[in-house]
Order: C-alpha cells, then structure tokens, then sequence
C-alpha cells in the first residue's frame, strides 16, 4: 500500500527522541538563519516569553532529502532543540524554518499524553490544535512540501 503524502509529511516533522548518545556541540547561528533570532521571536509571540530551550542544528546543508527527512526534533531529557541544516539556506522560507522550530516548541510546552495501551501520543488534539494557531500555517506545510521535492 502506498503512503499519501500527507503522511509522509507528518513524518518529516516527527522526531522525539529519547536517545542517550547524541553529540551536543552546535551554536544555534546558522550560515543563513540565527535559531535563536527566530525562537525569541516565537517566544514572544506565542509563548508569553515562557520557554527557555537551547538550540542547535544537525546534520549536513547539502543534505539531499529523498523519502523523509527529520527536520527538527526536541529531546525530552536534554530539553535540546535541533534543527537540521538542510534549512539553514536563503532559498528556504523564513516561516518554513520559523514553523520547525514552532513545532519543536510546542512538543516542550505540550509534552506526550498517554493514550489507549499505553501508547504514547504525540500529537495530541491539543497540540495539533496549538500548531495551527501558528500565523503562517498553511504557507509552512506548503513550503516543506516544495522544499522535498526532487
Ligand atoms: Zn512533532
């Protein structure tokens, strides 16, 4: 059975992790995107100024994404935010970027709830309810859509 692509979209998104071994050394300056210019703005702007979060990208800017790619994820323990440096170029919109780590955001502000055998549930009604309240919804999920294409 073959994946729809909106499916495949919510796997671009999806990344908690609980892993011991990461390396955490990366300033949250980009070449092109401060992380930190745009989680204040955020902060500001959705969260009353409330979270406190480190910020860091990962992997490779000529990273070529096929059929998914984890563009951001939030570290339950480490409370880290990463974001991958596939977006860290000018040709990527500001509210794609912004939007990841949005998303990121929330997964702190919003952590999983337990669902039926104990299941972990990620994206709550609640947090998809929160991610939409993001301004420039609709153009950010367009945005990464464009940017997998091949
Ligand atoms: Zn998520």
């Amino acid at each position: 059975m073959k994946k729809g692509r909106s499916s495949v979209l919510l796997q671009l998104l999806e990344a908690l992790s609980n892993k011991k071994k990461q390396k955490v050394q990366s300033s949250p300056r980009g070449e092109y995107y401060d992380l930190q210019e745009i989680f204040n703005v955020l902060n500001e702007k959705y969260f009353a100024n409330k979270v406190d979060l480190p910020l860091q990208w990962f992997g490779r800017r000529d990273f070529r994404p096929r059929q998914r790619i984890v563009l951001g994820s939030y570290h339950l323990d480490k409370r880290v935010i990463r974001i991958h440096r596939i977006l860290d170029k000018e040709h990527v919109p500001y509210h794609v970027v912004s939007f990841v780590v949005y998303h990121e955001m929330l997964h702190h502000v919003l952590p999983p709830i337990k669902g039926k055998k104990r299941r972990r549930k990620i994206h709550h009604p609640e947090f998809v309810r929160r991610e939409k309240l993001f301004v420039e919804y609709a153009l950010a999920r367009e945005g990464i859509e464009l940017l997998l294409q091949p």
